[in-house]
């Protein structure tokens, strides 16, 4: 078996994997490292909790602190882009703790927190920045931010951030790199989009994977539960009660939904937080905070909130919504039976989406168990849907009582853009946001308790 003592990483950055209490590499952390060490570029499949945050940050530290070269006036020498504001500030966090020791200067750039306190941060230069692709762009064209001199680009969950409508602006960010640079390129997922736009930012690159594209993660148990809309917050709450699970992920399309979820759950008397784009950043902090500590023990949140979010211990996930992107799915599911747990996802399944169902079984290439529903909840009246047609046309069939959906009616694609649609800008939405501090990976930051899976 490969040990971290196998690579040529620096004693320095050896004894700061002991400080954080790593004893072997993960899977994709023994793939890629020794390939980034020797600087080659890296197409990589992994989701999140497969330690590929350490993956391509050691080697990228290593080889940073191993030339030692100044940075000018707003340059950095390596760019990570992450998808949302919480990932950016986690990845942020964990290259300090990892580069504890080295001297190399961690920052962040990502919106709703002022620029200015940003502009600051990058006007003397730093190692590494982490961002979101928004405020990278806004920096840049204020001219606040030179990047001529990147010697390592890292894209971070790629597949969602073409979900959150960034190809553009990732476009346009490569153009302004160096032609001569180390790209190191993470995905869950590799749909053909994904895989375009990786032979833009990669020459001749190596590929790691450790999970097939959207596979299950194969501890969790899957279940599903036909309902009726209107039943969801009631059958929700009860589900809460019986299933006494420890810590809960509750995922809902929309931000509107969130709080509407939060309000009928209050009322229920379960105590529960919600992180989207709408809330700010202080507030989506909090709400983290309170979940990860385990103050609060059901999260509510849109798919672009929790993105990437790494808490260890979710036993549940409820998937309140189904995602109308099946990859999706299993993203949510994945949040939980991390680093050898088990888990539970349950999903509960409005009449509107059954064919949404079913397109996530096609993917997952399984069936949930669908199980019957609490004592006192009616089925939906909804007839059994048709068996799929060549040529991919959709085919739902209500019984006219059903197709009005009730209160908590899903309204399936619709409400997509609020989630999804533009790139994230500024603090109206999930994209970026949080600190500029520049922060040094010598001093370490304390990491603010970040779990250990
Ligand atoms: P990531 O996939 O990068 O979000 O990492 C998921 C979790 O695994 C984080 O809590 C990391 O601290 C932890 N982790 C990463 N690498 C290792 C390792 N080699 N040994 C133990 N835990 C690790």
């Amino acid at each position: 078996m490969t040990k971290f003592s196998d690579f040529a990483l620096s004693a320095t950055l050896q004894n700061a994997l002991k400080s954080e209490g790593y004893e072997d590499p993960t899977p994709i952390q023994a793939q890629a490292i020794p390939l980034a060490l020797e600087g080659r570029d890296i197409l990589g499949i992994a989701q999140t909790g497969t330690g590929k945050t350490a993956a391509f940050s050691l080697p990228s530290l290593h080889r940073l602190a191993d030339k030692k070269l100044g940075t000018g006036r707003n340059q950095c020498r390596m760019l990570v882009l992450a998808p949302t504001r919480e990932l950016a500030k986690q990845i942020a966090d964990s290259m300090v703790n990892y580069g504890r020791g080295t001297g190399l200067y961690v920052t962040t750039a990502f919106g709703g927190v002022p620029i200015n306190r940003q502009k600051r941060a990058l006007a003397k230069g730093v190692d590494v920045l982490v961002a979101t692709p928004g405020r990278l762009l806004d920096l840049y064209d204020q001219k606040s931010l030179d990047l001529s001199m990147v010697e390592i680009l890292v894209l971070d969950e790629a597949d969602q951030m073409l979900d959150l409508g960034f190809m553009q602006p990732l476009k346009r960010i490569v153009k302004l790199l160096p032609y001569k640079r180390q790209s190191l390129f993470f995905s869950a997922t590799m749909p053909k989009s994904i895989a375009e736009l990786s032979q833009q930012f990669l020459r001749d690159p190596q590929k790691v994977s450790v999970a097939p594209q959207a596979t299950t993660a194969e501890k969790v148990e899957q279940r599903g539960m036909f309902v009726r809309s209107e039943d969801k917050p009631k059958i929700l709450a009860s589900l809460l009660r019986s299933e006494d699970p420890d810590r809960v992920l509750v995922f809902m399309r929309t931000k509107h939904g969130c709080d509407r979820l939060i309000k009928s759950l209050d009322h229920a008397g379960i105590d529960a937080v919600a992180i989207h784009g709408n809330k700010s950043q202080p507030q989506r902090e909090k709400a983290l905070n309170a979940f990860r500590k385990g103050g609060v023990s059901v999260l509510v949140a849109t798919d672009i909130a929790a993105r990437g979010i790494d808490v260890s211990g979710v036993s549940h996930v409820f998937n309140y919504e189904l995602p109308n992107v099946p990859e999706q799915y299993v993203h949510r599911i994945g949040r939980t039976a991390r680093a050898d747990a088990s888990g539970i996802a349950i999903a509960l399944v409005g009449p509107e989406e059954r064919q949404w169902l079913r397109d996530i079984e096609r993917t997952i290439k399984m069936k949930l168990d669908i199980e019957p529903l609490p004592k006192g909840f009616d089925k939906p009246e909804i007839e059994e849907l048709p068996p799929p047609q060549m040529g991919g046309q959709r085919q739902q069939r209500f019984k006219p009582r059903a197709a009005g959906g009730g209160k908590g009616a899903g309204q399936p694609r619709g409400e997509r853009k609020a989630g999804g649609g533009k790139p994230h800008r500024g603090k109206s939405t999930g994209g970026a946001g949080g600190g500029g501090n520049r922060r040094s990976a010598n001093r370490g930051s304390g990491g603010g308790g970040r779990p250990q899976g």
